[in-house]
């Protein structure tokens, strides 16, 4: 039998231990053992890691003996995840991968000719070695996402900030390009605590954090620094081009539609900008954008000011 384009396989925990301990699930399923490479070998490499991109590699190094051309693409939208090892060519086969209904992505592999009944075979059985590796990374990695999440807002923690601001600054260092934060503080917050209780508040923050993703690109980043202060993150962007980005976040708080029962309520904020001076350090960066931001609360609130570019 031939394979051609298209074809979509569930591949499931139970049923792939099941088929490994050679249990008959269907009693006309019986693939033959080729041999042609060692799933001991995959199952070795496996154990060594629990980064998802590296356990498809692995799996890609052992199935290029079954198949020498074939290319893999990997796809798990929950922990917004996608990759994809060698070229994409003709001819593919597709497997939703999964553990009791819990989805552990989507697997296309790709080969320059139809896949024959043996190679599907071969394949499959490295298929399932996959499963419960995948699972723990995915695991792992949902774990590791957790850890730098705000969990009022959704938005990256102060850790996740330290990491980005780590990251960008050396890429910014390294190809000259142009790296702008904002720091940003609700104008008299305290005061819509008092009047209308701490979960307004709350549901204030997760308001303002929506608007931002959403006023943001998709390169940006916005992070929770604490309380009622946000940052966010603006790869590739000089001085000129940050105050603008304020400008327009400070106007759509100020216009934000903000509900407290039937009642509108206004929020403001203070922003302050830095543009990143090569070889300072981020800390540095942070600490001028706050002292733009003091510069902005004392001027009146509900105002952008920026720290000197040089
Ligand atoms: P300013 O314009 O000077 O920034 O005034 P402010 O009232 O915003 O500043 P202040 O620093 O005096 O108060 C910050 C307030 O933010 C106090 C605190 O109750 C509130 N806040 C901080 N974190 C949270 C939170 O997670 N939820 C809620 N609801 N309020 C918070
Ligand atoms: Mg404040
Ligand atoms: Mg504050």
């Amino acid at each position: 039998m031939l394979a051609d384009k298209q074809n979509n396989t569930t591949v499931d925990i139970g049923t792939a231990r099941a088929r490994r301990l050679d249990i008959s699930v269907n009693e006309t399923f019986s693939p033959p053992r080729l041999n042609l490479f060692s799933l001991d070998n995959l199952a070795a490499r496996l154990q060594t890691s629990l980064e998802i991109d590296r356990l498809w590699k692995f799996f890609l190094d052992e199935i290029h003996h079954v198949i020498p051309s074939c290319a893999l693409s990997y796809r798990h939208a929950d922990t917004d995840f996608h990759l994809q090892l060698g070229e994409t060519t003709k001819f593919d086969m597709s497997y939703s991968l999964s553990n009791q209904g819990d989805c552990l992505g989507e697997l296309r592999v790709f080969n320059h000719a139809p896949f024959c009944e043996w190679t599907l075979s071969e394949l499959e059985r490295a298929i399932d070695c996959m499963l419960f590796p995948v699972r723990n990374a995915l695991l792992y990695r949902r774990a590791i996402q957790a850890s730098l999440k705000d969990p009022l807002t959704g938005t990256g923690n102060r850790a996740a900030l330290e990491q980005s601001l780590t990251r960008e600054a050396e890429l910014s260092r390294r190809h000259g390009q142009a790296l702008s934060v904002i720091m940003l503080d609700m104008d008299y917050f305290k005061n819509l605590n008092d009047r209308y209780g701490h979960q307004a508040g709350d549901a204030a923050l997760r308001a303002t954090a929506l608007l931002l993703k959403e006023q943001l690109r998709n390169v940006d980043m916005v992070f929770r620094f604490g309380g009622e202060e946000f940052v966010l993150v603006l790869s590739s962007t000089g001085p000129e081009a940050a105050a603008i980005v304020a400008e327009r976040i400070r106007a759509a708080i100020q216009n934000l539609f903000f509900l407290i029962g039937e009642k509108q309520v206004r929020l403001s904020a203070s922003l302050g900008c830095a543009t990143y001076r090569p070889y300072e350090s981020h800390e540095e960066l942070l600490l001028r954008a706050d002292q733009a931001l003091y510069q902005a609360k004392r001027d009146g609130r509900n105002r952008i000011r920026a720290a000197a570019a040089v």
